[in-house]
Parts: C-alpha cells; sequence; structure tokens
C-alpha cells in the first residue's frame, strides 16, 4: 500500500514538474516586444475596440504567413517594398511584420504610450584599462564622446568630443592604448573628467538640452558606460551624479527583444545580424559611438520604439517599465 501511495505521489510530483516546465518558460521570457506582438495575435490590446479589432486580426493573419516565408521570400518582399533586405532571417522577418504593422496600426489600437525623443544622445566611454583588470581596479574616463543624433532624419547632426587625463593612474598601459588608440600624448594635454564634464554640460544646454523645446534621450550600449564608468568616476572626483545621465536607453537590450536573433548582442555581433560592418576601429570610444548610433538608427527605421529602458538608483541599474507594462502590473 505504501509502495502504492509513493508512486501514485511520485507520479503527480512528475506530471506537475512537466506541466510547469511547459507553461512557466514561455511567460517567464516574456518581454515588452512578446507582449505587444501576443496582444496584436490575439486582438486583446488594449484600446483594441472601436473597429481595431478587425485590423488586429488581419495583422495576426499577415504575421502568420511571414512566420510561413523562408529568407529568400522575406527579402524578396522587403525589396519590392524599397526597404533594407540587408541582414539576418529573425531582423528581415522582424522588419517585415512592422512595416504591416506601422501601416495598419494607428498608436491607440496597439495602446502603448509613445515616448518620443527628437535626439538621442549617444555615448561610449573608453576608460584606463589593465589587460586582466583586477576586480578592485578604479577605472578612470579617458574619452568622452557623444553624437547628437536627430531621431527624424538619422543625421548625426553635432558631436561632443574630449579625451581625459586620468589621475589615479595617470599613465596608460601599452594594453589600453593598444585597445582603444588613445595615447599617452592624447591624455595628457587633455582636461581633468570634472572640467569635461563642465564642457559636456554646458555643450548640451548649448543643443537646446533642458529648453523644453526638444525631448532628448542618452543612448548608451549597455547599462556599463553609466552605472560603472560614469559612477564610480563621479564617486571618486567628489561630485554629484549629472542629472542628464540618471536614465537612458539601453540599445543592446532593445535590440534583443526587439529582432530576438541568436547572434548575441556585442556591438560587432549586433552589427553582423543586420548585415552591417564595423565602421573605424573597435574600442575607440567615438567610433563604438557611431556604430551604436547606426544600430539605434536601424531599430528606429525598423519600428523600435527606443524608450528610456533603464536608469541608475543609488548606484544600481534598474529597468524602467513602460506605461502599459505598469498599468497591467497594476490590475
Ligand atoms: P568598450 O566600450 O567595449 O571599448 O569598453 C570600454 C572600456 O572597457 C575600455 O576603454 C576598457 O577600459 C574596458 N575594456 C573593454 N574591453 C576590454 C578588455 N578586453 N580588456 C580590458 N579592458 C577592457
Ligand atoms: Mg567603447
Amino acid at each position: 500500500m505504501l509502495n502504492e501511495i509513493v508512486l501514485v505521489g511520485g507520479l503527480i510530483f512528475v506530471f506537475t514538474l512537466l506541466y510547469l516546465s511547459f507553461l512557466l518558460p514561455s511567460k517567464m521570457i516574456g518581454n515588452d516586444e512578446d507582449e505587444k506582438e501576443n496582444s496584436t495575435k490575439t486582438g486583446k490590446g488594449r484600446g483594441s475596440g472601436g473597429g481595431g479589432d478587425g485590423v488586429l486580426r488581419e495583422l495576426s493573419l499577415t504575421n502568420g504567413q511571414i512566420n510561413r516565408m523562408n529568407k529568400e521570400e522575406v527579402r524578396q518582399k522587403l525589396e519590392e517594398l524599397h526597404l533594407e533586405t540587408r541582414g539576418v532571417k529573425e531582423v528581415l522577418k522582424k522588419r517585415l511584420k512592422s512595416y504591416y504593422k506601422k501601416e495598419k496600426l494607428t498608436p491607440d489600437v496597439v495602446g502603448v504610450k509613445s515616448e518620443h525623443y527628437d535626439f538621442l544622445l549617444v555615448i561610449d566611454f573608453e576608460a584606463t584599462c589593465m589587460e586582466e583588470n583586477p576586480p578592485d581596479f578604479q577605472h578612470e574616463i579617458i574619452e568622452f564622446p557623444i553624437l547628437l543624433v536627430n531621431t527624424e532624419t538619422l543625421i548625426v547632426e553635432d558631436q561632443f568630443h574630449s579625451y581625459c587625463r586620468p589621475t589615479i593612474n595617470p599613465k596608460l598601459t601599452p594594453f589600453c592604448t593598444k585597445l582603444t588608440g588613445i595615447t599617452q600624448k592624447m591624455v595628457d594635454k587633455a582636461p581633468e573628467f570634472p572640467q569635461v564634464l563642465e564642457d559636456v554640460l554646458d555643450w548640451m544646454s548649448s543643443k537646446g538640452y533642458g529648453m523644453g523645446h526638444s525631448r532628448f534621450a542618452v543612448a548608451t550600449d549597455g547599462p556599463w558606460d553609466m552605472c560603472r564608468f560614469l559612477y564610480q568616476q563621479c564617486l571618486y572626483c567628489g561630485i554629484p551624479y549629472p542629472r542628464p545621465f540618471r536614465r537612458w536607453i539601453n540599445v543592446k537590450k532593445h535590440f534583443a527583444n526587439f529582432y530576438q536573433t541568436r547572434g548575441g548582442t556585442k556591438l560587432q555581433e549586433m552589427l553582423a545580424s543586420l548585415g552591417l560592418q564595423f565602421e573605424g576601429k573597435p574600442h575607440s570610444g567615438r567610433d563604438d559611438a557611431v556604430n551604436i548610433a547606426r544600430i539605434a538608427g536601424r531599430l528606429i527605421q525598423d519600428g523600435c520604439e527606443l524608450r528610456v529602458n533603464e536608469c541608475l538608483n543609488n548606484g544600481r541599474v534598474e529597468p524602467v517599465v513602460p506605461p502599459r507594462a505598469k498599468l497591467a502590473s497594476n490590475n
């Protein structure tokens, strides 16, 4: 009898585990883009009433057809529509789906509050380093580039660029120079970080930042530029962390959520998935920023809403939740 109870109990346990393993991953790995696409597929997006249901159903059918197409078929369709044809299969499919979505859906049908920025401030710091950075290594910013990208035209309208003279480790390692292309001479004649930051904030004001007539968002490749390099640098210099850099667009995160490629999200990998080559020298701050801007531009053109998705709170990175997800979690 005891054996039977143990056997039945064991079976229930195994079936429960199997059931959960089927059910949970699809729920747990969900992200903004899944959610948008699913609500589109099921026609349950907020604001889908008032004639939206038919459009959503139509769009769902179109998405299904695109899912069944092979890469060459999608490429040909994009060509017919005079759209970009470079990129891996997932990128091309997402591009085509986005095209139809944009054609058919008005923002009220999608039900997501749009967060529009007029300009991106694309930033990529370079810092002092060693070949094997010890865990307690104090990185100091040695290059501070910002590209001002117009989100409408995708043109880089202006740029700020300065090297910074490090003070904890004033001598660059040969490895650092080789990696970044930044020489001892370049940093020796550069101002120290506090001065560079002042120049940055002045430049941003001169571009209309904080004046209220244009909206700006900082964009970076991952959270580290802000949460590690800038945060540590400000701590070390004893200056308050600057307000404009408290929130940013993590381009890498958007890329992963939007295209869902299998190709990885290192800068070069993202470019490769888009069928693009790195322009310039990798690990040069300015060139990295140029390439991040190219990826951001591609995301915008492919219909991704590049909203602020991360912020810094007491030195810790936190996700910034979009309005709709906030509403859903409140319900
Ligand atoms: P990145 O934006 O990828 O060029 O990296 C920013 C900074 O991270 C560099 O300036 C270095 O300080 C550090 N870093 C990046 N890659 C390496 C590496 N392979 N070894 C040591 N430090 C690195
Ligand atoms: Mg870089």
